[in-house]
């Protein structure tokens, strides 16, 4: 599937875009990537043989701004899916108004593999093959699945070696102590939760009485989870690659995180002792599937793209369904869970708080002046749901889903940078 993911991404973007009267010049302009590298590294590793690793970086569209986007590690990754989350990132910026394009990497790898030494030259390997084709003001990564600010102070690192100065505005989800931004960390969880307070106002949500299932307790899982059971929501499944656990009851959020972080994953948890803080929750252990289809109120896939496809569409029993992975509804699947009146919260807004503090990342280190947590939350809280309120402003005035709202919205932005270069009309009435 993953190979066909940009042919899917295309489509449903062309399908959006012509619906909403976008002009076909500009249309044409989102139909293709501005540019893809493929490169091999070279890795040393840990028994002295050298292995080669296929690398990936596309430069989607930079219109409005540097091209920005994460890098991926996954045995899994293809070309295909590089640029359908390059498209992806290309809209989402637009969506919240950044001054960036979209971007995307990734590494052929399965990184639990790997030795954290190989782990290591693997990272700065791909910054070797990709030094020219990033910069603070080219292209900028980030982490995205499987990588982390570890990984990024490695990158970085390499990079200032290689260009022989501090360029720490190069990549974003560093350590705070290489120029990182507090609250990079929780960001798109935030983000995710901020779109969920807005949509519990218009839905009247109450939280006590909703129910949570979230697929892939990872960094962006885990923050949406944390906040949502502060709030009262009832968190009753979660997984992540190796299966999932179901409570009737709602978990503790915070002592399964500190369980799967010391066991490594969630199935661990709940095997056959129970842990300190849930002792009494009566749980049972469920697999990625079949929480995907439980009866709760808001669903949050939050691990990969392509989860939600047409075999499985119809089993969805969830009200509302909050994209905090990239992808992971097929456009062939919407129909099927739209015919059933579950309302989705596209990807391209509920993820969109990360990339939103790696712009006040990105903004700092150009600065040279550090913000505080508070004026970094804050600020989150403005951009997500002054998006938020555009998105579904803009599905309600032309009859849309949010998806085709956030769409459209983002297609008129690009279609007012792309037109200020001069459009077909323009140089028509000057020749
Ligand atoms: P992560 O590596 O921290 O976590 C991924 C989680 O998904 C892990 O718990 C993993 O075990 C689980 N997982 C992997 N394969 C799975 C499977 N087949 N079934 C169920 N669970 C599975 O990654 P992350 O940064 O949290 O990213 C998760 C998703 O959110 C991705 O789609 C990513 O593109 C998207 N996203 C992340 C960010 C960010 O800032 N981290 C920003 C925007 C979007």
């Amino acid at each position: 599937m993953r190979d066909a993911l940009f042919q899917d991404s295309l489509r449903r973007a062309r399908k959006i875009g012509e619906a909403a009267s976008i002009s076909q010049e500009v249309i044409e302009a989102l139909m293709r990537p501005q540019a893809m590298l493929q490169a091999s590294i070279p890795v040393r590793m840990d028994d002295g043989s050298t292995q080669y690793f296929t690398a990936f970086r596309c430069r989607y569209n930079s219109i409005l701004g540097p091209t920005k986007g994460g890098i991926r590690f996954h045995p899994d990754v293809t070309q295909s899916e590089v640029q359908a989350l390059a498209l992806w990132m290309t809209i989402k910026t637009a969506v919240v108004g950044l001054p960036f394009g979209g971007g995307k990497g990734g590494i052929i790898v399965d990184p639990k593999s790997l030795s954290p030494m190989e782990l290591e030259r693997l990272s700065r390997g791909y910054i070797r093959v990709m030094a020219d084709f990033i910069g603070p003001d080219l292209d900028i990564p980030a982490p995205d699945v499987y990588t982390n600010a570890m990984i990024m102070g490695w990158m970085l690192d390499e990079y200032q070696f290689i260009k022989r100065c501090k360029a720490p505005g190069v990549i974003t989800g560093k350590p705070i102590e290489l120029g990182g931004s507090l609250g990079r960390d929780e960001a798109t969880g935030r983000g995710a939760y901020l779109c969920l307070k807005e949509l519990e106002k218009k839905r009247e949500l109450i939280p006590n009485e909703t129910t949570v299932a979230i697929q892939g307790l990872g960094n962006a899982g885990y923050h949406v989870a944390r906040l949502l059971h502060q709030d009262g929501y009832k968190i009753v499944a979660m997984s992540d690659s190796k299966g999932g656990i179901y409570s009737a009851q709602g978990f503790d959020v915070e002592s399964i995180w500190k369980e799967k972080t010391a066991a490594r994953q969630l199935n661990a948890v709940y095997c056959d002792q129970p842990i300190g803080g849930c002792d009494n929750i009566p749980h049972k252990k469920i697999s990625n599937e079949k929480l995907l289809q439980l009866k709760v109120d808001i669903l949050i896939p939050a691990a990969l793209e392509a989860v939600i496809t047409e075999d499985n569409a119809a089993k969805i029993q969830a009200k509302i369904i909050c994209e905090v992975a990239n992808g992971p509804i097929l456009a062939s699947a919407e129909p099927l869970l739209e015919k059933n009146g579950i309302t989705i919260i596209p990807d391209v807004l509920a993820n969109a708080g990360g990339v939103t503090v790696s712009y006040f990342e990105w903004v700092q280190n150009r600065q040279g002046y550090m913000w505080t947590l508070e004026e970094v939350r804050s600020r989150l809280e403005q951009i997500m749901t002054k998006a938020f309120d555009e998105v579904w402003g803009t599905a309600e005035r032309e009859k849309q889903s949010l998806r085709s709202g956030a769409y459209t919205l983002a297609f008129r932005r690009l279609e007012k940078g792309i037109n200020s270069h001069g459009s077909r009309e323009f140089f028509n009435g000057h020749s």
